[in-house]
């Protein structure tokens, strides 16, 4: 699902480490390295017998690698919220991993919900999207190119486990110039807030008095929240995705 646009300056789902691919599991590289190991034990220990009985369990423990479908490689053509489902979906409040089998059919399901909607915004100068369901404070990175959530903590049962969309601002470039000067843990937007509603939270923050001391001539904004984060470490509220 690719979106034109221009992609954002701050981290998403598709510049975060977490979301990013990771090299597949090569399970027949597994076999291999387990078979090398029976080699190497027999022309290392040429007195120790092997037992056909322990060569039938390392067979049968390869053999039940193969199978397992948890440690199917991902697909590189996965998008980061589709990996984000089969590294971490759970169900019931995080509390019981999705099987493998029902990750591969959300990772196969195309669809969106019809009506429930997600929306992306910028927490501590990320983009990220919130679990839209009550009672679920669940979060992810947002990604720009599949503009989609499944969460990985109520598996969206809300929904009958349907993928919900994410809507990301139109001008989500000027979003991210509007909180640029602020340092990155303070970069906060939320839908709706209009560049003059950012730069009065600026001007409050100037004026209020900082627990870093008065403002210095020709300090910037971004110097002096700094300077007030140094001094009083609580900058705010920072989603945990
Ligand atoms: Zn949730």
């Amino acid at each position: 699902m690719r979106v034109p646009g221009i992609a954002p300056v701050l981290d998403h789902a598709e510049t975060h480490p977490g979301y990013l691919p990771r090299p597949g599991i090569d399970r027949l590289q597994m076999a291999a390295g387990a078979a090398e190991d029976i080699r190497r034990h027999k022309h290392e220990n040429p007195a120790d017998n092997i037992h056909d009985q322990l060569v039938d369990a390392l067979v049968g423990h390869v053999r039940s690698l193969v199978a397992d479908p948890a440690r199917q490689a991902e697909d590189p053509a996965w998008t980061p919220p589709q990996r984000i489902v089969w590294r971490s979906a759970a169900e019931h409040r995080g509390q019981l991993p999705l099987a493998p089998e029902r990750k591969l059919a959300v990772i196969a399901d195309r669809s969106v919900h019809a009506t429930v909607k997600a929306f992306a915004y910028v927490n501590a100068g990320r983009w990220v999207v919130s679990c839209p369901f009550p009672g679920c404070n669940s979060a992810q990175m947002a990604s720009f190119t599949d503009r989609r959530y499944f969460c990985c903590d109520c598996a969206n049962a809300a929904v009958g486990g349907a993928w919900v969309e994410v809507v990301w601002p139109e001008n989500h470039t000027d979003v991210e110039n509007w909180v640029a000067s602020r340092p990155f843990d303070v970069r906060h937007w939320v839908p709706g807030e209009t560049a003059e509603d950012i730069a009065a939270q600026d001007a409050e923050a100037l004026g209020r008095g900082f627990a870093g001391g008065p403002a210095q001539a020709g300090e910037s904004v971004a110097t002096r929240v700094a300077r007030e984060r140094q001094a009083s470490p609580r900058s705010g509220r920072k989603a945990k995705v």
